[in-house]
């Protein structure tokens, strides 16, 4: 079956000058893949009229859809509206609904609304209107044969709930796709080349239609197996074997990030956890109350970061840190034994460490801790600060996730 792709056309100064990242093509990509529409193309042009009509015209070589993001507001470097009636010869006409919608809109926020704020609801005659429940500007959807031309505001929450809601069913209406299934295998503690040398075989045994993806991340690998015109049973035959390759590295069988994995067990189990962090900085606790319904098995955590505050918050003995230094498998057990002890709970993660090449090695003491058991692990960071620290995190997350497997 043909395949379907899709350009994104992404609008704004703000993405060529590198103050604004452009996240909705990504985000626009992963919402089109599951439906089997490959983005061919991805565009960033600035708020100039040339560079977007040619954009526009480009991008039809390669691509049956077209999604514009940005610029459709009020504003005068907002272009988008203009252009695509110069485009489409269309004449602007006042939309009673939407009007209705914006004028709600700035009173339920009970904020003034200008005369600027009326021309949201001027829209081209020629299109479909995309109502828009979160904002404003209105979606913008015009149709030209087998072609879609589909206009979206830049602000991310709007474009999101414009796609959810209208673009998406509209495409899967308009064309035929080859379906697509993905599968998700997520591992830890092995390299991508060291992984992809166990792999040799498995993938030259893959059968065409079914490709497989490398992902790293710091201290994480995940892989994805993609099967284009396939049945559930023959892909999961395939992951399946993969998954028994990989066993002793084997995280999850789906896209699931550790801290959400850690909850899930936690939860299950009825535990808690504390955690005392020096040099990541409570960056570990981020995560874990990053999820939804941590404060079930949460209690808290301390950032002792000095000598002094691990030894007065902590209880950290003077002579461990003075015999065997402050990053050592001695401090990091003690931080974590006491740091159960503070809080009270079922298990609790400690860290000290160093994040930056000084006289000593990058090294990082890891220690796990539950009432009849602890335990430490020394990793050693390559990178530089901010890559060091989310290595340093995963690591620790991964190692709590196996403590918490392994000592139930
Ligand atoms: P508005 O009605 O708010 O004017 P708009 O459609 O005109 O909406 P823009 O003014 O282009 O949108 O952008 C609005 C906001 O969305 C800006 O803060 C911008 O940084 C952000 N934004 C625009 N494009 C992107 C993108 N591709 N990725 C992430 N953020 C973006
Ligand atoms: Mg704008």
């Amino acid at each position: 079956m043909e395949n379907i792709f899709c350009s994104i056309i992404t609008i704004g100064d703000e993405l060529l000058i590198g103050q604004t990242i452009d996240t909705n093509s990504a985000w626009i990509a992963q919402q089109l893949n599951p439906i089997g529409v490959q983005v061919k193309r991805r565009v960033a042009v600035g708020d100039n009229k040339e560079d977007i009509i040619n954009a526009l015209n480009e991008e039809q070589n390669h691509a049956k859809i077209i999604l514009l993001t940005g610029g459709l507001g009020t504003t005068n470097d907002d272009l988008t509206k203009p252009i695509l009636c110069d485009y489409f010869g269309s004449t602007l006409v006042m939309n009673e609904a939407v009007l209705q919608h914006v004028t709600s809109f700035f009173k339920r926020r009970k904020r003034p609304m200008l005369a600027i704020n009326n021309n949201q609801a001027l829209v081209p005659n020629n299109c479909e209107v995309l109502f828009n429940e979160v904002g404003t500007a209105p979606g913008l959807l015009f149709e030209k044969d087998d072609t879609l031309i589909i206009a979206l505001p830049g602000v991310p929450f709007e474009m999101q709930y414009l796609v959810s809601t209208h673009v998406l069913s509209k495409i899967s209406k308009k064309y035929r796709r080859p379906t697509f299934i993905h599968r998700t295998l997520i591992t830890a503690g092995e390299g991508e080349s060291f992984v992809a040398n166990r792999l040799i075989d498995f993938e030259r045994t893959l059968p065409e239609n079914i490709k497989l993806a490398y992902l790293p991340k710091l201290g994480m690998l995940k892989l994805r197996l993609t099967g284009t015109e396939i049945s559930e049973t023959d892909i999961e035959q395939h992951f399946s074997e993969l998954k028994n390759i990989l066993a002793n590295i084997f995280v999850a069988d789906q896209d699931i990030e550790l801290e959400e994995q850690i909850g899930i067990l936690l939860k299950e189990k009825n535990k808690t956890l504390s955690v005392a962090e020096s040099c990541t900085g409570g960056n570990i606790a981020a995560k874990i109350t990053s999820i939804k319904g941590s404060s079930l098995y949460f209690k808290g955590g301390i950032v002792p970061y000095s000598i002094e505050s691990k030894q007065n918050l902590l209880n950290v003995n003077e002579h461990t840190i003075e015999s065997t230094s402050v990053v050592s498998e001695a401090t990091a057990l003690e931080m974590a034994q006491n740091c159960l002890q503070k809080f009270n709970t079922d298990y609790a993660i400690a860290i000290t460490g160093y994040l930056e090449k000084n006289d000593h090695d990058n090294q990082i003491w890891i220690a796990l801790a539950n009432k009849n058991f602890c335990t430490a692990k020394m990793i050693t960071v390559p990178y530089d600060r901010e890559k060091n620290t989310v290595l340093t995190v995963n690591s620790a997350l991964n190692l709590l996730r196996l403590f918490i497997l392994e000592n139930p």
